[in-house]
């Protein structure tokens, strides 16, 4: 099955409101591709001024957290009904930052996946391993139960809509890519494991992109590996560049 690609920016903890407006009309014309969904995934206090500055183009929105409440008394969190209304379509969900700095566990994980589903929002979920496991060699095994852990109680039908990114921390902001080898053996097997959680044409359904270190130069390669469908993009989502990934070939 032909999978439509994905290009996701992860902006993280950067650029004030006018620099998401400027880093917007930066890109505008770089970014045009119909073969590619394009995603920025941006800061809380920069999705209304994007939303803006995107509108009329092919860039779809997407933020970078949300607590699993819709309303109340949690000082500091945005909630996924808000995100919705102000036009979110994609969030990112499991990533390592918030994991290892914020303490994300799966079972958080795996209910804000379901909150997003109810929300009409579509997760991006990250998964990957350390350096240690990569060492270890068992991180094949990690990943599968991440999977899992954060899918439990996720019907196929939601899985057939949902976005995984395999990122190695490892790789994630170190300018070290794995290979496009190492990246296709772990996006395979992440196949795998939806296949027997779910059944074969979902796990042809999800899509599945490869995130550490992404840029201009290793894209084409990550991304004509089979079961790479996309990428999550850091640093190299900040600049010109990101329209290279995009126009990848
Ligand atoms: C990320 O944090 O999602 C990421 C892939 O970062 P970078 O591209 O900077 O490695």
């Amino acid at each position: 099955m032909a999978r439509r690609k994905i290009i996701a920016g992860n902006w993280k903890m950067n650029m004030t409101p006018s620099q998401a407006v400027e880093l917007c009309a930066t890109l505008k014309d770089l970014v045009v591709n119909d073969a590619v969904d394009v995603v920025y995934c941006v800061p809380a206090i920069d999705i209304v001024p994007v939303a803006e500055a995107i509108k009329g183009t092919n860039v779809k929105l997407g933020a970078e957290n949300f607590y699993i409440e819709d309303k109340g008394a949690f000082t500091g969190e945005i909630s996924a009904p808000m995100l919705k209304e102000a036009g979110v379509e994609y969030i990112i969900i499991g990533h390592s930052e918030r994991r290892d700095i914020f303490g994300e566990n799966d079972i958080l994980i795996n209910a804000k996946v379901k909150k997003a589903f109810a929300a009409g929002l579509k997760p991006i979920l990250c998964c990957g391993e350390s350096l240690a496991l990569r060492k270890a060699g068992t991180y094949k095994e990690w990943i599968a139960r991440q999977i899992k852990w954060d899918l439990t109680d996720v019907t196929a039908d939601q899985v057939k809509e949902l976005v995984i990114a395999y990122e190695p921390i490892w790789a994630i902001g170190t300018g070290e890519t794995a290979t496009a080898d190492q990246a296709q053996e772990v996006c395979k097997m992440i196949r795998e494991v939806i296949a027997e959680m779910y059944d074969v044409a979902t796990a042809e359904a999800v899509r599945i992109q490869y995130g550490g270190s992404m840029n201009a130069s290793n894209a084409a390669e990550l991304l004509s590996k089979d079961d790479i469908d996309g990428g999550l993009i850091g640093g190299a989502a900040l600049k010109p560049d990101f329209g290279k990934i995009v126009n990848y070939k």
